[in-house]
């Protein structure tokens, strides 16, 4: 039992303790400090408690969980209270050193860089939640959000389906069809995750979606990557002589867009924008000019204004 730990601090945990039952955590934390303080150790349940009280709202910080790991590999006792949670030191360790690991791999993985070690170093920790940690709940989601759902087990298939999210944003630009399979791995791990992967699912049909450019003819893959639908005026004549159908497809069934190609579509977007930007700046200078002008007429009958004025006098 912790309690023993405790002796002329006793009163001051046990009343700490009561504090983050009732969830009165910044008074609790005081309480604590001062049984720290009292019993001047660094090894005791105080000082967890008050690592953990820390880490609240920070929960996506890795630091926070390194100073957390240090409090409890100097804890001598094996097992304490927090709040109404009874927590046990060596998973909570386990826990605490996998999911620092995750949030630094979840920050690289935002940041899309090296995105293939992310993906591979993802997998491995991923293994290290089903291994270590298995069917059991993790504390740190009881603790701060009430959640005893997330287990070893669903963090190996979430972590999972990031990890192949992360491949697929790899290879996107150079192989689409790679990128959709690795959606579809994904896809895979959400459902058995009990998510519906929907998001993976509309990744690969785009990524899957081929076409032949309405404007220059060549074949291109991944819609929203490597081509576009815009909408335009297709004719019933245009129509005729135009496909809807397969890889071989320029247009949409609805007949208002047509599909083109990423090279075409920035090639004309880019001229466009010269040339919105050329109406821009004549505008501007137009107003510029009609601005100056009315200047002058108001000068001038400002100055006519005093004349009368002076005549008037
Ligand atoms: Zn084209």
């Amino acid at each position: 039992m912790a309690f023993k730990l405790f002796k002329n601090g006793d009163d001051l945990y046990e009343q700490g303790n009561e504090l983050i039952k009732r969830g009165e955590f910044s008074k609790a934390r005081s309480t604590l400090q001062k049984s720290i303080d009292k019993e001047g150790g660094e090894d005791d349940v105080a000082a967890v408690q008050v690592a953990l009280i820390d880490m609240m709202g920070k929960l996506d910080r890795a630091d926070v969980y390194s100073v957390l790991v240090s409090k409890l590999k100097a804890l001598k006792a094996t097992d304490f209270e927090f709040g109404l949670t009874h927590v046990d030191r060596d998973p909570l360790i386990v826990e605490a050193e996998l999911t620092q690991r995750k949030v630094a791999l979840m920050t690289q993985r935002a940041q899309k860089k090296d995105l293939e070690a992310v993906s591979k170093n993802l997998q491995s920790l991923a293994q290290d939640f089903q291994e270590k940690i298995g069917d059991r709940h993790l504390v740190i989601q009881e603790i701060f959000n009430n959640d005893t759902t997330v287990t070893g087990l669903t963090e190996f298939f979430n972590l999972m389906a990031v990890s192949y999210e992360a491949l697929s944003d790899a290879v996107v630009w150079e192989s689409p069809s790679q990128a959709a399979e690795y959606e579809q791995i994904a896809m895979g791990y959400r459902q058995q995750n009990g998510q519906s992967g929907s998001a993976n699912d509309a990744k690969v049909r785009a990524y899957s979606n081929s076409c032949r450019c309405w404007i220059c003819g060549r074949s291109a893959s991944g819609e929203g990557i490597h081509f576009y639908s815009a909408p335009a005026d297709i004719s019933p004549a245009l129509a005729k002589e135009s496909t809807d159908e397969g890889t071989n497809k320029n247009r949409a069934e609805d007949n208002k867009h047509i599909y083109i190609c990423r090279a075409c579509y920035s090639g004309v977007s880019n001229r466009a924008n010269e040339i919105a930007l050329g109406y821009h700046q004549k505008a501007m200078a137009e107003l510029r000019a009609t601005e100056a002008r009315l200047q002058a007429e108001i000068a001038a009958l400002e100055s006519e204004i005093r004349m009368l004025r002076l005549r008037s006098n």
